[in-house]
């Protein structure tokens, strides 16, 4: 058992500070596939932290690439110098993304990603002589971060109502949700993909003029809105839109990113080339915050062959960007990918995964279940009046029982290590479906997230 610090001062970010503060969630160690917490709980982690570590927990090669990192070089000044590493890991980075995209921007993040892409695709019609061309398509539900670009690209109005207006010059197409919430049915959606995209085309041909349009950016699969599968053909269909019309497409894949579908990237799976994709998470297994976005070889050259000999081709860029410390973590990482097959063993264990998130149909309160690769979204019936509720008892009382899910509204979010075991995978769906059961047997009484995770030793009760 371990103190409990002074909770007084940290201002948890996307939390219920003081939610939290009245049952802290306190993890002080991870090895493998497991958290250990500071009341000694042990974890199976059914999250891979937050969709990032997907190479499993405490990886001695990345400990010890960042150690001597750390001690060889712990800083270079990112602008106008570098260092060798950053060269290295963009290389390495090009050779796991699809063909042609082997221009590499490093970031310190997701949001970082997403805003320094929508940046690129703006500044790449100024700088080929199309300055009209200003506007960014999003999709509803979409969620690229937090920062400004992507928070307006975005799509999730409980994320962005606090803040004002956001980026002018932003609109928003449809998101597939309705299709995809297919009522148990396993794989992607079938119909719908063509039409529902054919409404981008209708979209910026009625309200726009297309030739004003810069950029559309999409998660090939969302994650954050509920696990979102995109219905067969609608990827494809946007990629002709965007070519019709001189539109560069943007694959948000923070999350899609590394193996997450068995394919390394989503754009791999669906076999829809982007201009641009984003990327963060697992490039370093979450060991360093790094973030990075990939361009096709032509737009990058297409800057350097219109600014000025001695200009800066982009005028944008992060004290971190391409941080020693994080190129290390990142080519440790890329090692592990390769060494150990992890995106082989993603697609392997694809069909067991699929198999055990939908042994929960038939349990209580499960309304649907969407799934690709290793990611799995169980959608809750809500409960009235108090949305996401259900699924947050279900992730206490998983917490309880020793498996860390996700929740994000009323749906429960299973993405675990690409590292997981074919019998841990069954103990995190058999945990939910007990949650379930003992929540639809408790009635209200199940609810009350008060009488959960009480540990006299460590906090009130
Ligand atoms: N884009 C997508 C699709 C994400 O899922 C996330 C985070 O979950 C982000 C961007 C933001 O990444 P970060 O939290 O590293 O800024």
């Amino acid at each position: 058992m371990s103190h409990l610090p002074n909770l007084d001062h940290y201002w948890l970010p996307f939390t219920a500070n003081r939610q939290f503060k009245s049952m802290p969630r306190l993890f002080k160690a991870a090895k493998g596939n497991y958290y250990t917490t500071i009341d000694d709980r042990t974890l199976l982690d059914g999250t891979a932290g937050l969709w990032c570590v997907a190479a499993g927990h405490g990886r001695e090669e990345i400990a010890s690439a960042v150690a001597q990192q750390l001690r060889t070089l712990d800083y270079a000044p990112a602008f106008q110098n570098s260092h060798p590493l950053a060269f290295e890991a963009a290389e390495r980075l090009a050779q796991f993304m699809p063909q042609g995209l082997d221009r590499i921007f490093f970031t310190g993040s997701g949001s970082e990603s997403a805003d320094t892409a929508l940046k690129i695709a703006l500044a790449y019609h100024r700088v080929t002589g199309n300055p009209l061309r200003n506007k960014l398509i999003g999709r509803e539900r979409g969620y690229h971060g937090v920062n400004f670009g992507g928070l307006s690209v975005g799509g999730i109005a409980g994320n962005s109502k606090s803040f004002g207006n956001g980026l002018a010059g932003v609109d928003h197409i449809r998101h597939p949700l309705d299709i995809a919430r297919n009522a148990f049915t396993r794989g992607l959606p079938q119909d719908g993909g063509i039409a529902l995209a054919n409404e981008f085309e209708q979209r910026i041909t009625t309200l726009h003029d297309p030739a004003t349009i810069a950029a559309l950016i999409v998660e090939p699969m969302q994650g954050s809105a509920g696990v979102v599968l995109p219905p067969v053909g609608y990827l494809k269909r946007l990629r002709e839109i965007c070519d019709k019309y001189g539109i560069l497409l943007i694959f948000d894949e923070v999350i899609t990113g590394f193996g997450r579908l068995g394919t390394t990237f989503a754009s791999d799976y669906f076999g829809v080339v982007p201009d641009i994709i984003t990327c963060a998470k697992a490039l370093t297994n979450g060991a360093v915050p790094m973030g990075a976005v990939a361009v096709k070889r032509e737009i990058h050259d297409a800057f350097m062959s219109n600014s000025p000999a001695n200009a800066i081709e982009l005028p944008h860029g992060y004290t971190y960007s391409g941080h020693p410390v994080a190129c290390a973590a990142a080519i440790a990482t890329l090692d592990i990918f390769t060494n150990d097959k992890l995106v082989e063993r993603s697609a392997g264990l694809s069909g067991h995964f699929e198999l055990a998130a939908h042994s929960l149909k038939g349990i209580p309160y499960v309304k649907d279940i969407r799934n690709m690769g290793l990611v799995a979204g169980i959608e809750l019936e809500p409960t009235p009046g108090r949305p996401g509720a259900r699924a947050f008892a279900t992730y206490l009382k998983c917490y309880e029982m020793g498996v860390l899910v996700r929740y994000t509204g009323d749906v429960i979010a299973i993405s675990p290590p690409l590292t997981i075991e074919k019998h841990e995978i069954d103990r995190i769906f058999s945990c939910i479906a007990e949650a379930l059961t003992e929540l639809a047997a408790e009635g209200e009484q199940g609810m009350d997230p008060t009488r959960y995770l009480k540990n006299e030793q460590l906090w009130a009760a």
